[in-house]
């Protein structure tokens, strides 16, 4: 339309599990990201607990996105767009966020965009490197979900395979869980294996019957659990260093031997490895070494855009936006657990 403004500030909201976060972006570039982790809560009972991540939402999202505002110093009637995450996520949490951000558009006459939030991860490496080449092999490892995609051109997601059963950083969290090591377990694990011999422990490699890039963790849980009853390990084990280790390197073995048989059948151009997960520095390593071997560039985000958070969100839509511009807020933007 001739002499319409041209879209400049955005804000977007992000409750999908178990953090609070809004971010306000400008041309897509991030001002402020605020994120606000919800793990004291939920560490008692060494999970998130959907109940209680919904009513913790509705009690920061007011917080968490004023101080965004004013972090960027930014006034929210100056936002030209609004965003949000629709799926996947736990429902209660989802519609929190769904509902703030409708309210918002709804109140200022703005577009509101719905962003799947595993494709708002693949994004978050984007906001720190502009020239990331196509075709992307993108590995995505959270709290909930292991997904293995492939991307022919932006905004354009093959997905290749995901878990079966457990996702790779639940399967961290349910073995730290057993041990009583405490909550989040990934990062717990990270620390109390740092030092350990990872050939120690031997864990056979879950086998997918079908071929394809599905993955499979539960086996591994399994295995894991059998490990620790048979040789009693406990938190003060002076074993436990190295069963770390063995299990760390293990999940990292298990993601990366289809990130490998992938690149061979797709010969990606660049390599992408992100989620809550990404954070593991020992898988960090794996991958870089991994895309090394087939003179590849990979690209981590940097440990804070790995959790969820709304910065990643409001990218994906900036871009989104570009390609297809929406001019009214859909008020029948739902939301979808799966
Ligand atoms: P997300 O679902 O993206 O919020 O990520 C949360 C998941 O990431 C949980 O399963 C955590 O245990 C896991 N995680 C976070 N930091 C690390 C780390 N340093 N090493 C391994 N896993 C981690
Ligand atoms: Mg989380």
């Amino acid at each position: 339309m001739a002499g319409k403004k041209k879209p400049r500030f955005l804000l977007a909201v992000e409750t999908s599990c178990d953090e609070t976060s809004a971010a306000v972006l400008e041309r897509g570039r991030i001002l402020s990201n605020i994120i606000l982790s919800q793990d004291e809560i939920h560490s008692p009972y060494g999970g998130v607990v959907p109940e209680l991540a919904s009513r913790q939402h509705i009690k920061s999202i007011d917080y968490v996105v004023s101080e965004s505002l004013t972090q960027a110093g930014v006034g929210l009637g100056e936002m030209d767009l609004f965003a949000v995450t629709q799926g996947p996520g736990l429902i209660g949490s989802l519609l929190v966020g769904l509902t703030f951000a409708k309210g918002l558009a709804y109140y200022f006459k703005k577009p509101l965009i719905g962003v799947d939030h595993l494709q708002a991860h693949i994004e978050a490496p984007f906001l720190e490197n502009d020239r990331i080449e196509f075709p992307v092999l993108a590995l995505l490892v959270s709290g909930g979900h292991t997904s293995l995609y492939f991307l022919e051109k932006p905004l354009d997601y093959r997905l290749l395979g995901k878990t079966r059963d457990d996702a790779a950083g639940e399967c961290l969290d349910k073995v730290a869980k057993f041990l009583k090591l405490g909550y989040p377990g990934g990062p717990v694990i990270e620390r109390l294996a740092r030092g350990g011999d990872s050939s120690c422990f031997h864990f056979s490699l879950p086998r997918m019957k079908t071929a394809g890039y599905d993955f499979s963790f539960s086996g591994l849980k399994t295995a894991a659990l059998k490990i620790i009853r048979e040789h009693g390990l406990s938190a003060e084990h002076p074993a436990l260093r190295d069963f770390l280790a063995s299990f760390e390197e293990t999940v990292a073995r298990a993601l990366l031997e289809n990130v490998h048989k992938a690149l061979e059948e797709f010969r990606p151009a660049s390599l992408i490895l992100c989620g809550g997960v990404a954070r593991n520095t020992r898988l960090r390593t794996r991958f870089s070494e991994l895309a090394e071997g087939y003179r590849l560039p990979s690209y981590v985000p940097s440990p804070r855009l790995c959790t969820d958070n709304a910065g990643m969100v409001g990218a994906l839509a900036w871009k989104k936006y570009q390609v297809s511009p929406v001019s009214s807020t859909d008020l029948d933007l739902d939301a979808y657990p799966r």
